[in-house]
């Protein structure tokens, strides 16, 4: 069977490269006699794969040495409870802007230790736009201003990096980290899970700015404390060794294929296809999304009724492109086009549109 096209939200596809390298070293790994997966994380083996991979981001992300790179276990939402912890004291004030389902999530995880001040909030506008810059409420004292790069269920993008002065920007770049090049140094924290853009679900990286380490935060034990994790490597407990593995595999792919610049280049293209056969399918596809802040990897969009959208679903799956169906909140269709995924697989999609479109329109 040939791999189809996966248009999943995450886990998503994979390089094919990365796949065939990691079925390769399952059994022998390097000449060791064991497979990456079997040996230990203090073996020099294992700590040389680790250095290597965080060299690799920090070159592929353009990361300054004034950051922290922490690789840890637990996804994302687990990154988004340690943020308050780290960042700021019991109580304190945190902003947060919400523009859609991902920034709802990271309240409800700060809400336990801190008071979340809702500095605007994309959902009366039902998640179509995002809420302007101008229109945000700063709080005089917040710790810290957290905000979502990119919202993978509704499928709004920044285009820009917003202005919050001098107090630290916080952002969730689960789904879209290394799709485009990323001015590091205008943020706090960027963290993500890997399971979009990076690698296999099960660890996560959080980029921290040096100087936050040495904020005391919030009574904690030392698993959940970022200074703790940075200071031993991140290999405080066992990490998620065979992840951090893939994860360097990607990066290294990402690399070899010429970088942020490239993948710019190339999700530019795959969000154009898809935009264009939307936005020229006269009313028959729909994204009600703002112009100026659609999602080059998250593409939702809805066809006219309930039984042609799972018509679109199957005879999409047919074709070889798999995982289209929407997620439940929003429904309709959701095409994720991330990094791995090929230029050929976004110019079969949109065929696939125009073609469904002439048998159903
Ligand atoms: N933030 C964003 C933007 C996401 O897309 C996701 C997962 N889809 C999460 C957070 C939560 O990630 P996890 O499931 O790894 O905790």
């Amino acid at each position: 069977m040939t791999r189809a096209y996966n248009f999943s939200a995450g886990p998503a596809t994979l390089p094919e490269a990365v796949l065939r390298q990691a079925q390769a070293d399952m059994l022998e790994w390097n000449g060791i006699g064991a497979s990456i997966v079997e040996i230990s994380h203090r073996s020099a083996d294992f700590i040389a794969v680790a250095a290597q991979a965080e060299a690799d981001l920090r070159k592929l992300l353009w990361i300054p040495d004034d950051y922290a790179v922490l690789f840890l276990s637990g996804g994302a939402t687990t990154l988004q409870a340690l943020l308050p912890l780290n960042l700021a004291t019991a109580g304190q004030t945190v902003d947060y802007v919400v523009s859609g389902h991902w920034g709802k999530t990271a309240i409800k995880q700060a809400r336990p230790y801190v008071k979340v001040q809702v500095a605007a909030d994309g959902e009366p506008g039902g998640f179509h736009d995002i809420p302007a810059r101008e229109s945000w409420q700063l709080s005089d004292d917040a710790a810290y201003v957290h905000i979502t790069a990119n919202e993978t269920i509704h499928g709004l993008e920044y285009r820009y990096t917003p202005d919050v002065g001098t107090v630290p920007l916080v952002a969730d770049f689960s789904s879209s980290i290394a799709s485009e090049p990323l001015d590091v140094s205008r943020y706090g924290v960027i963290y993500a899970g890997a399971q979009k853009n990076l690698g296999p679900v099960g660890i996560s990286v959080a980029i921290v700015r040096r100087d936050l380490l040495e904020r005391s935060g919030q009574p904690r034990a030392d698993i959940f404390d970022f200074r703790s994790h940075a200071a031993r490597d991140s290999m405080l407990n066992t990490p998620p060794t065979w992840n951090w593995y893939m994860l360097g595999l990607t990066v290294k792919w990402m690399l070899d294929e010429g970088g942020v610049e490239e993948f710019a280049r190339r999700n530019a293209a795959k969000s154009a296809l898809v935009y264009q056969a939307i936005d020229g399918s006269g009313g028959f596809y729909r994204n009600d999304i703002a112009h100026a802040v659609r999602s080059r990897m998250n593409i939702p969009f809805f066809l006219p009724d309930e039984d042609l959208t799972a018509r679109f679903v199957s005879e999409s799956k047919q074709a070889g492109l798999l995982a289209l169906k929407g997620h439940k909140a929003v429904g309709g269709i959701r095409a994720s086009l991330y990094n791995a995924l090929p230029v050929a697989g976004a110019q079969a999609l949109a065929d696939f549109m125009r073609d469904f479109q002439q048998r159903n329109g």
